[in-house]
């Protein structure tokens, strides 16, 4: 990265699992040794989206509104149900708003990265509705080579966040009504018998806990249990 250049770095909210417990804490002080001067978890943006998308609700007025954050989902409504297109909420993915808002903080010339265990999200970030999201995204996998690449382990210590997000902002994260590309579907083919609300829908099982490009680290059966273990570990953040 160029020097002076301003470099944000975005990761989704599933990043502690792609780092071994005992360096959870110095992430963000690794990541500075790669250049990055804000590191920030996705999940700050989630209060900010919980607006938007009450907004999306109320603006369309339909009786069920489905969350447009996962990326294959969106792909799946739009090529195999576009009857339920206008279900979509307006509301774009915390990815897509978090690294607007790095952008709008850093200004001009600014480079915002975002970094996920979703290959989709590259989609997501050229689709034109979501100008001005990421510049570059990179996996899990990628970082976590790059990290160990550079030596920045050896550098780093605890340090917290550019900002944090609160303890229920991480506790929201484990709730979806549905994951899977089968159950979405099934979701989907019975639009109209839904009961009214709002649904989260995710196209990996597990929803982003089984992204694919996640580092090999944990196996999928404890991948919850370690993400309930980090929210613990936030817990003091109200
Ligand atoms: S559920 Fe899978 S496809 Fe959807 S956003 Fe998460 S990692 Fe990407």
């Amino acid at each position: 990265m160029a020097s002076g250049t301003p470099v944000a770095i975005s990761l989704a909210p599933s990043f502690p699992l792609a780092f071994a417990k005992e360096k959870w804490l110095a992430v963000p002080s690794a990541l500075t040794h790669l250049g990055f001067g804000i590191i920030e978890p996705t999940t700050v943006a989630l209060q900010d989206i919980m607006r938007l998308r009450l907004e999306s609700a109320e603006q369309r007025k339909t009786r069920v509104q489905i969350s447009s954050c996962c990326p294959k989902v969106v792909k799946l409504v739009e090529n195999a149900f576009p009857g339920a297109v206008p279900l979509l909420s307006a509301a774009p993915s915390p990815a897509t708003h978090h690294c607007r808002d790095l952008r709008r903080r850093l200004g001009p010339g600014c480079v915002v990265v975002f970094a996920t265990p979703c290959p989709d999200k590259v989609d997501e970030a050229l689709r034109p509705e979501n100008s001005g999201s990421a510049d570059e995204v990179i996996t899990f996998i990628e970082l976590t080579d790059w990290l160990d690449h550079r030596g920045a382990w050896e550098k780093a210590e605890a340090r917290e966040f550019s900002s944090q997000a609160s303890y229920w902002a991480y506790a929201g994260l484990l709730v979806s009504d549905v994951s899977g590309m089968s159950g979405c579907r099934r979701l989907l083919r019975q639009c109209d018998a839904l009961a009214p609300g709002f649904y989260e829908l995710l196209g990996c099982q597990h929803g982003c806990l089984g992204g694919p490009r996640l580092p090999n680290l944990y196996s999928i059966g404890v991948r919850g249990a370690v993400m309930r273990e980090y929210i613990e570990s936030v817990r003091h953040l109200g």
